[in-house]
């Protein structure tokens, strides 16, 4: 064809793959399986009918903002809001990343983090984690030390692994960073922190280089409206509204955001069901004849067995949809089951005792 020739440093980069099929069990995403109350739709509607559909969203997503500074006990100055946690992860690496820039993370991890760093032109280091998906944190700190990436992201609970890394591993990345000459940004993704025992928000201050990013996918069930947010220090905050495109949060998003606020205990509950399921469905993975289950924090437990893809296949024709990540580097044979209804874990379940036996 002729035509236009893409930039030539986006290389062979490939799209994001995660098959959506049709199935009658999809565990793959890692989204709840709960629906938002219908009391949360009721006023979500009623607020969007009564907005003012001919102008603009507020630029600044002030209520929405406020809102979540509130429910998260921190100043709405240091709440920065975009569609879903990957454009805000997408705005970091605009802001402080690109060419001549590096990025820092640490594999198997959650693959946008590279894959936004390249489409920005931002350079990609690859730190890597021990066999069992541990971060040895002085090994962390070294690297970062050493090669003095611009930013550094840290998953936790980590995607695909689950796993809940140390409140010392972050805070010994953050002190490397604050004394080495460079100055960088530690990015710590905590799209699953509410399955998780704590969380790194507390640190962010005016003059730490701290950002904590989370969504509205998983625990507020609302992978379809799009939110994220990250919480920074101000002036990251005014730096990110710089870079990000004006009005890109709609109002029906900034609306469904502030409102969804209003059923914390909703969430609450989910969260306390998923997490109660996750550790049913990890004993019931533990006790398997081969499979090998890694501990999670998350909503979702990576496993392994003696032939991922064959496992993944016989999976999908019982009509349970895994993600498949058996013949990615570093996670040979290893699938990661989302947490969903209990009959559904009870599928799952029960379609891999089938297919193990066979
Ligand atoms: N970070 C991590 C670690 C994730 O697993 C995901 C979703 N899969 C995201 C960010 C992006 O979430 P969203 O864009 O839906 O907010």
């Amino acid at each position: 064809m002729t035509g236009p020739k893409r930039r030539d440093d986006l290389g062979d980069l490939e799209g994001y793959h995660s098959p959506q099929v049709d199935v009658a069990v999809r565990l793959n995403t890692n989204e709840s399986p709960y629906a938002p109350p219908p009391e949360f739709f009721e006023a979500w509607t009623a607020e969007v009918s009564a907005a003012s559909a001919h102008r603009y969203p507020d630029r600044a997503a002030r209520r929405l903002r406020s809102a979540l500074g509130e429910f998260l006990g921190v100043p709405p100055g240091r709440v920065f809001c975009a569609n879903g946690s990957n454009e805000v992860l997408q705005t970091l690496l605009l802001t402080y990343g690109g060419p001549g820039r590096t990025a820092l993370v640490f594999e198997p991890s959650y693959v946008l983090h590279a894959h936004i760093a390249r489409i920005t032109g931002t350079g990609v280091m690859t730190g890597e984690r021990e066999a069992d998906y541990t971060l040895d944190p002085d090994n962390a700190a070294w690297v970062v030390d050493r090669h003095e990436p611009d930013v550094v992201f840290l998953t936790t609970p980590n995607n695909p692994t689950g796993m809940v890394e140390p409140r010392a591993t972050v805070e010994s990345l953050l002190d490397m960073i604050v004394r080495r000459s460079k100055p960088g940004l530690l990015v710590i993704d905590e799209a699953y922190a509410e399955f998780s025992p704590w969380s790194a928000i507390d640190l962010v201050a005016d003059h730490v280089p701290l950002v904590v990013s989370r969504t509205y996918s998983k625990v507020w069930s609302m992978a379809a409206f799009r939110l994220g947010f990250c919480v920074a220090p101000e002036r990251i905050v005014d730096e990110l509204e710089m870079v990000v495109l004006p009005y890109h949060l709609s109002v029906p998003t900034q609306v469904a955001g502030t409102v969804a606020l209003r059923f914390t205990g909703d969430m609450d509950n989910r969260v306390a069901s998923i997490k109660t399921e996750r550790d049913r469905v990890g004993a019931a993975l533990a006790a398997l004849d081969g499979v090998e289950a890694f501990p999670s924090g998350a909503n979702f437990i990576l496993f392994r067995t003696a032939d991922g893809q064959a496992t993944w296949e016989g999976l999908l024709e019982a009509g349970v949809l895994v993600r498949n990540f058996a013949r990615w580097p570093r996670l040979d044979n290893c699938l990661r089951v989302t947490i969903g209804l209990p009959q559904e874990n009870d599928a799952f379940l029960a379609a891999l005792k089938e297919v193990l036996a066979q």
